[in-house]
């Protein structure tokens, strides 16, 4: 029989179950849904960020898990934040000069089915 730790690490590699990751996407619904969905999403304008609590990897981007609701509500409010940056003139990174015209994929760089 394995140890309950083995098990319960085993357990949390099972993103089937996982529940969506609200917070990481800085919504306060508090979402109880099972995780549907891997983001890939581009840290605009601190993509440099390398402090060790940060979740940001080396391509600039954060990544987590969302339910497709919240996945839904984190596109609007890219885009909303897009049409924002290109109203004064910008259209890309201001740290690493990545284009930022589109929510998909300049910013939510990659969407993957769990
Ligand atoms: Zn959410
Ligand atoms: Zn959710
Ligand atoms: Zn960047």
């Amino acid at each position: 029989m394995m140890p309950t730790d083995d098990l319960a690490a085993i357990a949390h590699l099972d993103w089937k179950t996982v529940r969506c990751q609200c917070e990481m996407h800085g919504c306060d619904k508090d979402c109880k849904s099972n995780a549907a969905v891997q983001v890939e999403f581009h840290a605009l304008d601190h993509c440099n960020t390398q402090a060790a609590d940060t979740k940001i990897n080396h391509f600039g981007n954060y990544t987590f898990l969302l339910c497709l609701k919240c996945l839904s509500d984190l596109t609007i409010v890219v885009a909303q934040h897009l049409v924002r940056l290109n109203m004064i003139g910008r259209y890309t990174c201001g740290t690493c000069g990545a284009p930022a015209r589109d929510t998909r994929p300049d910013v939510l760089r990659e969407v993957k089915q769990l």
